[in-house]
Parts: C-alpha cells; sequence; structure tokens
C-alpha cells in the first residue's frame, strides 16, 4: 500500500490512518477470498483539494478510481480514518479484466466530463456490493438523505418502493433514474442476499458476468442462468428473507 498525504497531518493521525486501512484491507480480503491487492491512498485535508485531484473531480468525500488503483479521500485527522466502501471496489475490481465503458460524468463544480473507465460488472452491482461489505463485515449502517439505518430498515421502510424487477436498475441509466434512497438499499440488499444464500463463488462468477456495455435484459439473464432461477423467484426469496 503506497499512502501520500496532502495537507497538515500529525505524525501518530497518519499511523492511525495507515492502520485503519491496513486493517479494513485484510478484513476486506479475508471476507471476498481474494489476494492482497496493491492499492494507493491519495489523501487530503481539504474536500477541494480531493476534488481537484481526483481524476472524474467528483463531489464525494472519497472516491476508488479502478484505473489507478487509487483512493482518494477528504480526510481530517479528527474524524474517523475508516471508510471501507471504496477498497471494496478496488478488490472486486481485481476479480476480472476490465472493460472500458465511456460514460459522461457530473463533476463537483457542475460541468459534465466524459471519460473512458476500467470496469468489472455493473454500477448496480458495484455499489450493491461495497454496501453489503460495508453491513456485513464491518456492521456499518448505510446513511441516505442524512438519515442512518441499516439496509434492511432501509428496504423494510420502502417495501412499496423497491424494484419490481432486475432489468430497471441492473444498468446505470437504470440504476441512476430511481433516487438513491431507493435503490441503493436494495442493490445492497440484494447482494447481502445472494452472499448469504448462494455463497461467494457463485457471487464472484454473477459479479464478473455483468457489463455496463451489454443490456439490461443480457445482464438479468446472466444472473437468473448463474443461479439457475427466475428473476421472480430469485426477488420473491429476496423479499421473504429481509421480512
Ligand atoms: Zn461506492
Amino acid at each position: 500500500m503506497t499512502y501520500n498525504f496532502h495537507g497538515k497531518y500529525k505524525p501518530d493521525k497518519i499511523t492511525d490512518f495507515k492502520q485503519a486501512q491496513d486493517s479494513d484491507l485484510k478484513k476486506i480480503c479475508k471476507f471476498l477470498k481474494t489476494d492482497l491487492p496493491e492499492i494507493t491512498f491519495e489523501v487530503y485535508d481539504t474536500r477541494e483539494g480531493k476534488q481537484d485531484a481526483d481524476p472524474n473531480h467528483s463531489i464525494s468525500r472519497a472516491s476508488a478510481r479502478f484505473k489507478e488503483m487509487t483512493v482518494y479521500r477528504y480526510w481530517e485527522q479528527d474524524n474517523d480514518p475508516h471508510y471501507p466502501h471504496e477498497i471494496t471496489h478496488l478488490v472486486a475490481h481485481t476479480w476480472s479484466t476490465p472493460y472500458v465503458f465511456k460514460t459522461e460524468l457530473d463533476t463537483w463544480d457542475d460541468k459534465i466530463i466524459t471519460r473512458e473507465i476500467d470496469m468489472v460488472s455493473t454500477s448496480f452491482m458495484q455499489e450493491g456490493l461495497a454496501i453489503a461489505v460495508d453491513d456485513i463485515v464491518f456492521e456499518r449502517k448505510l446513511m441516505e438523505v442524512g438519515e442512518h439505518k441499516y439496509i434492511e430498515d432501509w428496504c423494510r421502510d420502502q417495501i412499496d418502493l423497491m424494484p419490481k424487477c432486475l432489468e430497471t436498475v441492473i444498468n446505470l441509466d437504470g440504476f441512476g433514474s430511481i433516487e438513491n434512497k431507493v435503490v441503493v438499499p436494495f442493490a445492497a440488499s440484494f447482494s447481502k442476499f445472494l452472499l448469504n444464500q448462494f455463497g461467494l463463488d457463485l457471487y464472484k462468477q454473477m459479479y464478473i458476468s455483468l457489463y455496463e456495455t451489454a443490456s439490461p435484459k443480457k445482464n438479468t439473464d446472466s444472473i437468473k442462468q448463474i443461479y439457475e432461477m427466475s428473476e421472480k423467484t430469485l426477488l420473491q426469496s429476496w423479499k421473504q428473507n429481509i421480512k
């Protein structure tokens, strides 16, 4: 692991930060049965510093960039150094040879930029996995619209709003068309269900079979084939499971 700190940090805080990332990475790799990847952390003491340096200039406090295998973090030294979410994205990125996905992205300063991103799986499954790992391994709650709740509570509280089929959310267009507080807990809870019910090996096989460059129907068919189940049965079992 390589760490670059940009800003004013005390040496003992830097040590705490490194230990937190090392420990989180080990837990994630153990759970996901993946070899430890080489990750770089670029750490900034201002939000502007992070936004400028991040190749995609996103507004988020933390971003994982696949091609660079780098986490860009805005971190103030008195805050909790743990943030396993972005590390999970990079660990899962090593599961297959990436494909290239050309897309438009919103920047922190309201510009739209076009980027070719190295991808494994789709955004729906990437987010779903990272938040499922936050939940299962780290027992972290999910924050949406200023509220912290466990993913099952988010789903139960909005059960009538949950997607009725996978095709509407499995690719980025669909995933981005539904409000985060609905689609994000659904993605996470669905990944958690697949991991718990059918295990990691099948999950990995399914994860790497999805492409933003394939149609939503093709991606949904891949899931049905790998789990040897109809979409209806899968979604019904998921729903039963969170009750
Ligand atoms: Zn994420």
